[in-house]
């Protein structure tokens, strides 16, 4: 008799990873892998941070037992997580209005938000930025939601179409919910000003939408409190929101899953009521999260000189993928690409929407063994003293 799965057909492949994997096969010594968005020192290693090194070092001498979490995860963890996102001793948090769970990085955020959100809306519509991290269409369709765009990248001003996302907002269906990039937009880079977020928190407000900030980069764009300072716009409307965290690149902890979710509620009896369902989310789904890397970023958080140590290493991650982003200006300029390349350094974040096409992209690879997206992002934050010449080169030459 036919298996249960004869009818099951191949998936297509995850267009990253499946870069990566193409990437290991290439024989070529001089490759360059700048697809996947992770952070790597300038060494081409990915960084264990001091402080995490500390942190690690201080929970495995303590070896404690492995229970099970509560279901909403490490208390003093979520406290941090909203202190850091919210502003410690904020009024929104003083009136106990935040529901925070411990989740499985910032996509477990995204899921489990998502879940809550299919429960209470059936019928809502989601809106995600043209163009937006890959998975955010995914995973909410998969959650059960129709899923469009508004406008957002302009190639021919390699800005963003502010207007148009403005009139997008203005005209959807009150009830939709919007993601949006809290900092460090991937893939573009391309991030509104203060003032734009002020007029797209109003827009939300008049159309009625629910703003689901997704925040994967909090401090590698301008700083810690700089890259929050739009949720305390969105605090100040008083709207009711959602925040995705995530500590995979700012922790150096991809694996680790560390990440949370955030949901702004009118009161501290709603946000009660919040958190229970919440609760069921994640209780049938994985029914509690793993205890080590939010251990790890608590400790951190929590511990004033580790803390102190932290946000310096995340600077240097910054300050190191500025001074990649300027040395790239220089270096293309140099190798004889011509026009303005400024947009490389206003750029915020891990990525760099290059400009490239497809056919180019395919070039970079297959000639020089410089391995980006075919949308033409690359990861900035790959980028090294000892790769930065080859990859100005490669790119000069397919230009
Ligand atoms: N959101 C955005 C915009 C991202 O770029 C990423 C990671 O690439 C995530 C969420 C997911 O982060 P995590 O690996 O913590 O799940």
């Amino acid at each position: 008799s036919a298996s249960v799965f004869a009818a099951v057909q191949m998936a297509p492949r995850d267009p990253i990873l499946g870069l990566n994997e193409q990437f290991n096969a290439d024989p070529n010594p001089a490759k360059v892998n700048l697809g996947v968005g992770v952070y790597f020192d300038d060494n081409g290693k990915l960084p264990v941070l001091a402080c995490v090194a500390a942190a690690e070092k201080q929970l495995l001498e303590a070896s404690k037992p492995k229970g099970y979490l509560p279901i909403d995860g490490i208390a003093a963890y979520d406290k941090a997580v909203q202190g850091l996102v919210f502003g410690a001793g904020s009024e929104v948090l003083q009136a106990g209005r935040v529901a925070t769970v411990q989740a499985l990085g910032g996509t477990g955020g995204l899921k489990v938000g998502a879940d809550l959100l299919k429960k209470l809306n059936p019928a809502a519509r989601v809106l995600i930025s043209d163009p937006s991290w890959e998975n955010h269409r995914a995973l909410f369709t998969n959650a059960g939601f129709e899923v469009s765009t508004y406008p957002y990248y302009d190639a021919a001003t390699r800005g963003i179409r502010f207007d148009a996302m403005l009139a997008a907002l203005k005209a959807a269906p009150a009830g939709t919910i919007v993601v949006l990039h809290a900092c460090c937009h991937n893939p573009t880079g391309c991030d509104l000003t203060p003032a734009q977020w002020t007029e797209v928190v109003a827009a939300c407000q008049a159309a009625g939408l629910v703003p689901f900030l997704d925040m994967a980069y909090q401090g590698f764009g301008e700083g810690i409190a700089e890259d929050g300072a739009v949720i305390g716009q969105f605090v100040a409307s008083g709207l009711q929101f959602l925040v995705s965290t995530s500590f995979s690149k700012s922790f150096s902890l991809y694996g680790e899953r560390v990440g949370a979710l955030s949901v702004v509620c009118a009161d501290r009896d709603e946000t009660t009521r919040v958190l229970s369902q919440l609760k069921i989310v994640i209780r049938t789904n994985y029914s509690n999260p793993p205890t080590f890397g939010a251990q790890l970023v608590a400790t951190v958080l929590t511990t004033p000189a580790l803390r102190a140590q932290w946000e310096e290493e995340l600077a240097g991650m910054r300050l190191r993928i500025r001074a990649m982003r300027a040395a790239l200006v220089e270096k293309l300029a140099a190798a004889g690409v011509p026009g303005d390349l400024s947009y490389i350094t206003r750029q915020k974040g891990m990525f760099s929407y290059s400009g490239l096409s497809a056919e180019q992209m395919q070039r970079l690879r297959s000639e020089f063994g410089v391995y980006g997206v075919d949308s033409g992002r690359i990861c900035v934050a790959a980028l090294n003293s000892k790769n930065i010449d080859a990859v100005a080169k490669a790119i000069a030459q397919v230009s």
